[in-house]
């Protein structure tokens, strides 16, 4: 059975900083080209900024120009919930952190090959871990 995490939204405020709370819990969106990420070049893991599950790897970032962090795949379907999201007059697909609920951006089909999927992110939604330069051992 797939671990879930599971906490009220006062207690989501005692550990998110207020903008990473407007995003991750009540669905906002950062200005583009705002976020620490988009540029971000770095080898290594992207994790949810809520509760750390491992999303996305450097090896799906690519540049969509979007000023958004952009992936083609996350690192399994299992890490992320999409959901038909029909506010602000759109048909989108929003995409949820699968272990904490967790809202993280959106998914479109425009994404280039191997998916054609463009999962376009929010930094405030992500931490990020960077790969270490020699592996253990
Ligand atoms: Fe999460």
């Amino acid at each position: 059975m797939k671990e879930t995490i599971s906490k009220t939204e006062d207690q989501w405020k005692e550990t998110l900083s207020r903008d990473q709370f407007i995003v991750l819990r009540q669905k906002g969106t950062e200005a583009a080209f705002t976020g620490k990420y988009y540029d971000h070049k770095e080898k290594g893991v992207y994790l949810c900024a809520a509760c750390g599950q491992e999303l996305f790897s450097s090896d799906s970032k690519f540049d969509s120009g979007t000023g958004w962090p952009s992936f083609f795949k996350p690192i399994s379907s299992e890490k992320v919930e999409q959901k038909p999201d029909l506010s602000h007059f759109m048909v989108r697909t929003e995409v949820l952190c699968s272990r904490c609920g967790s809202h993280l951006g959106h998914v479109f089909d425009d994404g280039p090959a191997p998916t054609g999927e463009r999962f376009c992110m929010n930094s405030l939604s992500l931490d990020f871990k960077k790969e270490e330069d020699s592996p253990e051992g």
